[in-house]
């Protein structure tokens, strides 16, 4: 899918590694200006010489750390898009899970997705050209998933967070849209790679198959572009139909 970002400044989170990679660089393949924010320098440094391309900005924060991440983005500058794609899988059984698992889950896949937005969101409001913010959420804020307690509960918070800031920030012309991928073989997603978890899992996806990489990413830059205009306040699912089963 060929998306014209051209003249647009977009915010990736998450960018070091798997699907944030990807989509920072067919951003950059697509005319966007890009702030790749990631946790590991070393994953950003090989994006920048990857691309070696002026239109590629990297910052390297923890985004679990609340004052960090202020100061890292708190200057950022003139911001069109933003997609919040960082997150944590902590995978717990529920009766085993732990304080330290479900903060870090609720910290960075939620708090950091509402701190990060609200930053943006300000800018946005405030240089008054609207905006499009995509949340990587997950099926797993819909569906039960074994071991997945902390994770989908942060992806369910995700899920209807973006739906009261896409109520509060349309009247400033700033769209807030999910996609809710099913499972993506990224590092995040190997743990699919067992075939007694994978197994089940493909025999409950209709197309019975994972999801690309590309296919994730096509649909954020969908959302991201205006071409998605009128779309607001969606979950939309890229899971093969797993979620209508
Ligand atoms: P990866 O683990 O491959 O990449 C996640 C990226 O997020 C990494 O670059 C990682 O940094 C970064 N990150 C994690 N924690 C922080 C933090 N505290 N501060 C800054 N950056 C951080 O995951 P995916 O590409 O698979 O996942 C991308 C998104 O897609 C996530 O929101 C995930 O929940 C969602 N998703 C993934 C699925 C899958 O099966 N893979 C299925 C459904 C949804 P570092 O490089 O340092 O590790």
């Amino acid at each position: 899918m060929s998306f014209d970002f051209s003249g647009k400044r977009i915010v990736v989170t998450g960018a070091g590694q798997g699907i944030g990679r990807a989509l920072a660089t067919a951003l950059v393949a697509s005319g966007a200006e890009v702030v790749a924010v990631s946790r590991t320098r070393s994953y950003l440094d090989s994006l920048s010489a990857e691309l070696s391309s002026p239109k590629l900005q990297t910052l390297t924060v923890d985004l679990g750390d609340w004052d960090a991440t202020e100061a890292a983005l708190g200057n950022i500058g003139a911001v069109d898009g933003l997609v919040n794609n960082a997150a944590v899988a902590i995978i717990e059984n529920f009766l085993d899970m732990t304080k330290d698992g479900l903060e870090k889950s609720l910290n960075v896949n939620l708090t950091a997705v509402l701190h990060v937005s609200q930053i943006i969101a300000r800018g946005m409001v405030q240089r008054g050209k609207g905006g499009s913010i995509v949340n990587v959420s997950s099926q797993a804020s819909m569906a039960a998933l074994q071991g997945h307690t902390a994770y989908g509960a942060s992806k369910a918070g995700v899920d209807n967070a973006s739906r009261v800031m896409a109520l509060e920030l349309g009247k400033h012309g700033i769209r807030v849209n999910c996609v809710n991928p099913t499972v993506v073989l990224t590092d995040m997603g190997k743990l699919w790679l067992d075939p007694a978890r994978g197994g089940p899992m493909l025999a409950k996806i209709p197309l019975n198959k994972f999801a690309e990489v590309k296919e994730v990413v096509d649909t954020i830059l969908f959302l991201l572009s205006d071409n998605a205009g009128m779309v607001n306040a969606v979950t939309l699912p890229v899971d093969g139909g797993f979620l209508s089963t």
